[in-house]
């Protein structure tokens, strides 16, 4: 049998986690895989230091649609994934998440009639207004394999009638580089000059609290609060500084006593900073995850989650936007009456073996199907 080969696509910081362990795994069997980049997130605050952070191999393909709306990025993508494609036609395309590049590679493989693989399929916001809802809905429906990390995801599919042949629960592969990055620690506490369980770790970049001019001083007005209670480190997504300054409140956020700002950390050097974290605010999908791994509490800044397991089992509460909200929980936590919480089933560092398994079961299934009808 002709070994298969599949084309992976990364485009955004969250993408690079999820996909680094899979590529490992692939790689370990006798598998051709092409690396294509988006070039979404393309600089190196975003991109370039997880490829080392992560041992990414360099991509095979980048594609430079880094700029402009939702809709140029989209169109980009799709036009210069839909030219890749032809050029390769691989059996299989993987994606990842819910970011601009997941959902406009697999509407480009779809239109060709190349499967698709969805790592982190079934998620649910219900919120229509995020871009990312309507990235994971869309990119779930197009997709012939849908690898989930909970088992909320499969019951989020199963009520969407999807074909649960389709499905395949494999657990969470973030928290396999997680593992691999917590072995890595790096020196950031004493770059910082600063003790272990001593401060308050907030990143936030979702458009719904950053973009407008009312949501960004609520925000501000949060970190505030916080930072009333013990000392804040602020990793500054490049949406939220361009929008901070954009709307002239750079200037309020510096006044922030307690607050150090900071830019986008690379992944080890984030990872190490959020272990050692007293809690972490935050309106990111992977934080949530991740602080539930390591028993970190977590306050979600916004009025729902994607990630419902991570309330249920884990250690995140969802505690919106609002200043003395968010200082009642600061304050609990801070009392010792934190969330406790378990690791979820699955989120055991094995998930890139298991979707590589996965992959290489459908494309053999498939090619075994393809010999059946010409015989
Ligand atoms: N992260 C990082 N550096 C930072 C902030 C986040 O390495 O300064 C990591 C974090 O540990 C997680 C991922 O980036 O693995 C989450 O990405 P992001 O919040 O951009 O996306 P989301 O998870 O919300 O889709």
């Amino acid at each position: 049998m002709v070994e298969p080969m599949i084309d992976v696509v990364v485009s955004a910081r969250p993408n690079f986690m999820k996909v680094a362990p899979v590529l490992r795994s692939l790689r370990t069997h006798r598998v051709e895989t092409r690396l294509i980049h988006t070039g979404q997130h393309f600089d190196a605050a975003m991109s370039e230091v997880f490829f080392r952070d992560l041992e990414l191999p360099p991509p095979d393909l980048n594609l430079g649609c880094g700029n402009g709306s939702h809709a140029e990025q989209t169109a980009a993508i799709l036009v210069a994934v839909e030219r890749a494609l032809i050029e390769q036609r691989p059996d299989l395309l993987v994606v990842a998440g819910d970011v601009t590049g997941t959902l406009a590679a697999s509407l480009a493989a779809a239109k060709l009639g190349i499967p698709i693989a969805h790592i982190e399929a079934g998620l649910r916001s219900r919120n229509w207004a995020m871009p990312e809802e309507i990235n994971r809905v869309l990119t779930d429906r197009l997709s012939q394999l849908l690898l989930t990390p909970s088992r909320d995801a499969e019951a989020n599919l199963r009520a969407e009638g999807i074909d649960p042949a389709r499905v395949t629960f494999v657990g969470n592969v973030m928290i396999d580089s997680l593992h691999r990055a917590l072995a890595r620690p790096t020196d950031i506490l004493d770059r910082l000059a600063v003790a272990s369980g001593s401060y308050a770790l907030v990143t936030l970049h979702r458009p719904a609290n950053v973009d407008a001019r009312e949501t960004l001083q609520a925000t501000i007005s949060v970190i505030e609060s916080i930072a009333a209670r013990l000392p804040v480190f602020f990793s500054i997504h490049p949406r939220t500084r361009a929008r901070l300054e954009s709307l002239d409140l750079s200037a309020r956020l510096d006044r922030v006593a307690g607050l150090t700002s900071l830019p986008p950390l690379g992944y080890d050097d984030f990872v190490t900073l959020m272990r050692h974290a007293r809690l972490v605010a935050t309106d990111s999908g992977g934080i949530q995850e991740e602080t539930t791994a390591l028993g970190i509490p977590c306050l979600t800044l916004r009025d729902e989650t994607e990630r419902p397991i991570t309330v249920i089992e884990g250690t995140n509460r969802v505690v919106g936007l609002s200043d003395v909200t968010v200082g009642q929980a600061v304050d609990e936590s801070l009392a010792g009456r934190s969330k406790t919480g378990r690791v979820p089933e699955g989120w055991d560092g094995h998930a890139g073996e298991r979707i590589a398994q996965a992959l290489l079961s459908f494309v053999r299934n498939r090619e075994i199907q393809r010999q059946r009808r010409f015989d």
